[in-house]
C-alpha cells in the first residue's frame, strides 16, 4: 500500500476502495495512525473515539463488498469541526464551558453524511465558539500551521485546515461566519467552500451568529470540496432558513463543465494591507483566467469601508444573544464555587469562557441596549442590506468576484493576538460574503517566497456553488498545488 495513502483525494480513493485494492478500514487506520504520529505538533483534534471510528469504516467495506456502496464519499474519513453536533460524541466549540458535555443527537450534516457512508472521523480544535481569526482562542490550545509550526493556521476552523493539509483527515467540515473556513484554507494550502446561506441545514451546529452561520466542507481538492457539499447541502425542515438547491449541479461532472465567464475585480480589495507577494499571486491568477478565454471586468464594491464595523455589530449582537444558553444548568462545566442559583450564572460564565467570546458577549449586549439599539443594531442592518445591494448590482454585470482570501499569509503564532483590531482584520475580504449572503470558494493559487500558502477567492452568486467551484476547477487543473504538502 502507498505509504502516503492519506495524501490522496477523496475521489482518487474511491476508485481504489471500488477497485478492492484498498479498503475503507486501511485507510481509516492510515489517517488514525497519521494524525497519532504528527498531532503533538499540530494540536488539530480536540478529541477522536477511534474504536467507533474503525467501526464505522468496517461496516463501510461491507456495505461495498455486497455492493451496497451508499455514495462517492462511502468509507472516506471526513473530520468534524468540534461545533457540530454527533451523537454520543463530546463537543467542546473550543470552549471550557462545554467541557464534558456530549451530544444526544446528530446535526443533520452528520445524518447526511452517515446515510452517505462516510467515515465520521476525530473532532478538530477551533477558535472559541468560532470567534478568531489564528485558532490560538481555543481553551484546547493553540493548533500550529503544518507549513511552518511556529505559525497559525487560520481561524476559527484552524483545526480542520491544519488537518486536512498535514494528511490526518481526507476531508473536514468547517464552519463560516466571516471566513473561518476560507482564511485557514489560504493559510494551510487547502481548499475551503462558504456555501450560500441556506445552501446547507445549519440543525446542530452550534450558533454563533445565525444570519451569517454556514457549515462547508474543507478538502484538498476542489473535487473533493464539491463532492461533500453534495452530500451536505439541500433543504432541511429542522431548520426553516433552509433551501431547496439544485443539487445536480454540484457533481464533477458538471463542475468541469467550463464556461466562458465575466469575471470581476473589486478595485477596494487591492488597496492598502495587501501583502506585495499575495497581490502578485492573486493577479497571476487574474491573467490565468483571461488567457483561458474569460472576461475581466473591474467592479467597485463602495461599501467595503463599512464590512468591518457592520459584522462587528451584527455578530456580536447575535453572538451575545445565542451565548446566554450557557448558563451552567443545561450544558457542560458548571462552577463549584456558587453559593445560590444567580451566582452558578456569573461564577460559570466567568470561569468558562475565555476573554475573547466575553468581549464579543459585552460588545454584542452593548449595541442591543435600549439606548444603543438604533444607533448601532438597526443602523447595522440597513448598512448590511446597502452592501448586499452593492453584491447584487455587481453580479448584474459579472458572474463571480476574485480577489485575495486574506491581507497576508500566516502570521506567526502571537504575533496578533495583543491586538484584536488588527486580528480583525484578516478577514476583511471574507466577511462581506456573510453579509450578503452569497458562497465562495478558497483554493491555493502560490506560494511565498518563504514557503507559505496563497489562496484566492472566488465569490458567487447566491446558489451559484457550481460556477465557483468550476472555476476553481478549472485552475486547479493547469496548476500543481493540490500535490505539494507541508514538509510534516
Ligand atoms: N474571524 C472572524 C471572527 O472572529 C470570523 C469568524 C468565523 O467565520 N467564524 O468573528
Amino acid at each position: 500500500m502507498d505509504s502516503e495513502i492519506f495524501y490522496k483525494s477523496a475521489l482518487e480513493l474511491e476508485k481504489l476502495l471500488d477497485s478492492g485494492k484498498l479498503t475503507s478500514v486501511e485507510l481509516t487506520k492510515a489517517v488514525i495512525e497519521r494524525t497519532k504520529s504528527i498531532d503533538d505538533k499540530l494540536n488539530a483534534f480536540i478529541s477522536f473515539d477511534e474504536k467507533k471510528t474503525i467501526n464505522e469504516a468496517t461496516q463501510s467495506d461491507v456495505r461495498r463488498k455486497a455492493g451496497k456502496k451508499l455514495s462517492n464519499l462511502d468509507g472516506i474519513p471526513v473530520a468534524i469541526k468540534d461545533l457540530i453536533s454527533e451523537r454520543g460524541q463530546p463537543l467542546t466549540c473550543g470552549s471550557k464551558i462545554l467541557r464534558g458535555y456530549v451530544s444526544p443527537y446528530d446535526a443533520t450534516v452528520i445524518e447526511r453524511m452517515r446515510n452517505a457512508g462516510c467515515v465520521l472521523w476525530g473532532r478538530l480544535n477551533m477558535d472559541e465558539f468560532a470567534m478568531g481569526s489564528s485558532n490560538e482562542n481555543s481553551y484546547y490550545g493553540k493548533v500550529a500551521n503544518p507549513w511552518d509550526i511556529s505559525r497559525v493556521p487560520g481561524g476559527s476552523s484552524g483545526g480542520s485546515a491544519a488537518a486536512v493539509a498535514s494528511g490526518e483527515t481526507i476531508l473536514a467540515l468547517g464552519s463560516d461566519t466571516g471566513g473561518s473556513i476560507r482564511q485557514p484554507a489560504a493559510f494551510c494550502g487547502i481548499v475551503g467552500l462558504k456555501p450560500t446561506y441556506g445552501a446547507v441545514s445549519r440543525y446542530g451546529l452550534v450558533a454563533f451568529a445565525s444570519s451569517l452561520d454556514q457549515i462547508g466542507p474543507m478538502g484538498r481538492s476542489v473535487g473533493d470540496v464539491a463532492a461533500l457539499f453534495h452530500i451536505i447541502s439541500g433543504h432541511d425542515d429542522k431548520d426553516s432558513s433552509s433551501y431547496p438547491v439544485d443539487k445536480t449541479n454540484h457533481t464533477l461532472e458538471s463542475i468541469k463543465n467550463k464556461k466562458t465567464k465575466t469575471i470581476g475585480i473589486p478595485t477596494e480589495y487591492f488597496g492598502e494591507g495587501l501583502d506585495p507577494e499575495v497581490r502578485q499571486s492573486v493577479e497571476n491568477a487574474i491573467d490565468f483566467y483571461e488567457k483561458a478565454g474569460h472576461r475581466i471586468k473591474e467592479v467597485q464594491l463602495t461599501t467595503t469601508k463599512y464590512t468591518m464595523a457592520v459584522y462587528y455589530v451584527i455578530a456580536t449582537a447575535e453572538a451575545s444573544s445565542n451565548l446566554a444558553r450557557f448558563d451552567g444548568i443545561r450544558y457542560g462545566y458548571r462552577s463549584e464555587n456558587a453559593k445560590d442559583a444567580i451566582d452558578i450564572y456569573y461564577k460559570t460564565r466567568g470561569e468558562g469562557f475565555g476573554s475573547e467570546v466575553k468581549r464579543r458577549i459585552m460588545l454584542g449586549t452593548y449595541v442591543l441596549s435600549n439606548e444603543n439599539f438604533e444607533s448601532y443594531y438597526l443602523r447595522a442592518q440597513k448598512v448590511r442590506t446597502l452592501i448586499r445591494n452593492d453584491f447584487m448590482g455587481a453580479f448584474e454585470n459579472v458572474d463571480a468576484l476574485i480577489s485575495p482570501v486574506a491581507p497576508s499569509t500566516a502570521f506567526k503564532i502571537g504575533e496578533k493576538s495583543a491586538d484584536p483590531l488588527q486580528m480583525y482584520l484578516s478577514d476583511i475580504y471574507t466577511i462581506s460574503t456573510n453579509l450578503a449572503g452569497l458562497c465562495a470558494l478558497s483554493f491555493p493559487c502560490g506560494l511565498s517566497h518563504d514557503g507559505l500558502p496563497i489562496g484566492l477567492h472566488v465569490i458567487g452568486k447566491p446558489f451559484h456553488e457550481h460556477e465557483i467551484l468550476s472555476l476553481g476547477y478549472e485552475f486547479e487543473q493547469s496548476h500543481d498545488f493540490k500535490n505539494i504538502h507541508p514538509a510534516i
